[in-house]
């Protein structure tokens, strides 16, 4: 025995006379019956709604129904091992995410776990992945842009800061893929993103994700991930908790953007969850708070006071129709929610019209304020033109009707068309925007074959720089745009058209 035993049993002793040997209270609840992610469990009366409940077994469950002798549990992990019998403890708190800096450029699931394989999240804090919405008197108006580098978004649907603007449309009409390159163009801006995959085949996730780290956006992005093969609970709470990570960034004066791929299929999850858990069906067997849920949800987002900081969330839910219908209950509720909609259509999408978004059925309803005052000078015509000139094809189509006026109007909107097209993951700055749009309206393209438009623009932003850096500069500070300025850039947009026409074959 070594000298120093007598130490070692003193010590022993301490330890040994500070352990709490009291009684303690703990209530222990019993699982009655457990199926598809959903168990029942009695003998705690006294938990809350949206309580955490750990299982013997250690998974984590979340009360989703009270009722008077019994609650339904939505799981949050793989429901393997639980049984009729096995008990279960409540917490006392709700479910709960890390939030912070240390989430930026990380995958994680709901609850913050990390799905990169990487080194856990350091976190900040831990928020509630359910808070109350700024109230009315916190906020403030959206006057400032979310630059999306999209040219049919900015100059026709503007986006503002604390916005809520859903992109709704058939499968495969490219949702996802607006909501990315907006995301994708804040890789030099001030705003912090966050998108949320509910649902969805995990290769279409990584598929975005990828995209976004090859093209630079991904230390600015938090990516939260519950695909259709997670538990139904974490897909339910998982916007819920996008957005308590990205409300951090709103709280200190910063600016997020958060993404919702799709509340369609959330709305799906809700809907299971409640017909498991008996709740009366209502429209599309939807239960009656589908709307609530959703409408809680968007209303976090928001621009905040002066007072409290003047920071902003924009949300961009994403929604899925069927045949392109828009009243069906689920996209009736979203588009009263939101601000506005991007709708994308299908027939348009087919054509190769890409972003397809149809400019008849979208709006923003808030954006037009926040718009760069220069980018409002150069559109606004844009939109009446060229619905004008989509219904002037379509009667042209017929054949006959013809004149000086009508052939210039068609001229003019078969070039608004070609520079709305815009490929994937090719940005367009204010400046570039603003040029394009400065020549169209000048006449300058009119000339042009609306086949080197694409040539065109994707050339510009180079042919920019180099002739016209102070202007460019300039707007990208938010300079307005003088006459003068205006007419110098469609004439640079000029010389470049006039130097593919001779480069020509
Ligand atoms: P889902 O309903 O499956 O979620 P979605 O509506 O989100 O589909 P996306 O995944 O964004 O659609 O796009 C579908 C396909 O269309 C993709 O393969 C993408 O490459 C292509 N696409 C989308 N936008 C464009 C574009 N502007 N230019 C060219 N191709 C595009
Ligand atoms: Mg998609």
């Amino acid at each position: 025995m070594p000298d120093d035993s007598g130490e070692w049993l003193d010590r022993g002793r301490k330890a040994v006379a500070q352990i709490d040997l009291g009684p303690r209270v703990e209530t222990i609840g019993r699982v009655e019956s457990f199926a598809d992610g959903i168990a029942f469990v009695s003998g705690l009366p006294q938990v809350e709604l949206n309580e955490l409940l750990r299982f013997e077994s250690g998974q984590l469950g979340f009360a989703l129904t009270l009722e008077t002798d019994r609650i339904g549990v939505v799981l949050l992990d793989s429901g393997e091992s639980i049984e009729a019998g096995a008990r279960v403890f409540g917490t006392g708190e709700v479910a709960h995410t890390p939030v912070g800096e240390g989430l930026l450029g990380r995958v994680v699931d709901p609850l913050g776990r990390p799905l990169d394989g990487g080194e856990p999240i350091s976190a900040a804090a831990f928020h509630p992945v359910e808070r109350d919405a700024p109230s009315i008197i916190a906020r403030d108006l959206v006057t400032e842009p979310v630059e999306s580098g999209i040219l049919v978004v900015d100059s026709m649907f503007a986006l503002g800061r604390g916005q809520r603007e859903l992109i709704i449309g058939d499968r495969a009409t490219g949702k996802t893929s607006i909501a990315i390159d907006a995301i994708i163009n804040q890789r030099h801006s001030d705003l912090v993103c966050v998108y949320v995959a509910v649902g969805q085949r995990m290769t279409a996730v990584e598929r975005v994700i990828e995209a976004v780290r090859t093209r630079g956006a991904s230390e600015r992005t938090i990516f939260v991930v519950a695909s259709a093969a997670a538990p139904p609970g974490l897909q339910w709470i998982a916007p819920f908790a996008g957005f308590a990570m990205a409300e951090f960034f709103r709280d200190r004066g910063g600016h997020a953007l958060i993404v919702i791929d799709d509340l369609t299929k959330h709305a799906i999850t809700h809907r299971e969850l409640a017909l498991l858990t008996h709740e009366p069906p209502g429209r599309e067997a939807y239960p009656g708070d589908i709307f609530y849920v959703h409408a809680r949800l968007l209303e976090r987002a928001a621009k905040l006071s002066k007072e409290l900081g003047g920071g902003s969330l924009t949300a961009l839910p994403i929604a899925e129709t069927d045949s392109g219908n828009l009243s069906a209950y689920i996209p009736t509720n979203l588009i009263s929610i939101t601000d506005g909609q991007i709708v994308l259509d299908r027939r348009q999408f087919a054509a190769n019209r890409r972003p397809a978004v149809d400019v008849g059925l979208s709006v923003s309803r808030v954006g037009g304020r926040a718009q760069p005052a220069a980018l409002r000078d150069v559109s606004g015509k844009l939109r009446l033109q060229y619905s004008q000139f989509l219904e002037l094809e379509m009667f042209t189509r017929f054949g006959g009707l013809s004149n000086a006026r009508i052939e210039r109007d068609m001229i003019r909107g078969e070039r608004i068309r070609a520079l709305l097209t815009q490929p994937r993951f090719t940005p367009l700055r204010l400046a570039d925007q603003v040029a394009l749009l400065a020549a169209l309206d000048a006449g300058v393209l009119d000339s042009l074959p609306v086949t080197d438009i694409p040539l065109l623009t994707a050339r510009l932003p180079a042919h920019l720089n180099s002739v016209a850096a102070q202007s460019v500069a300039a707007l990208a500070h938010g300079a307005p745009l003088d006459a003068a300025k205006r007419a110098d850039l469609a004439e640079r947009v000029r010389d470049l058209a006039t130097e593919l026409e001779a480069t020509a074959p």
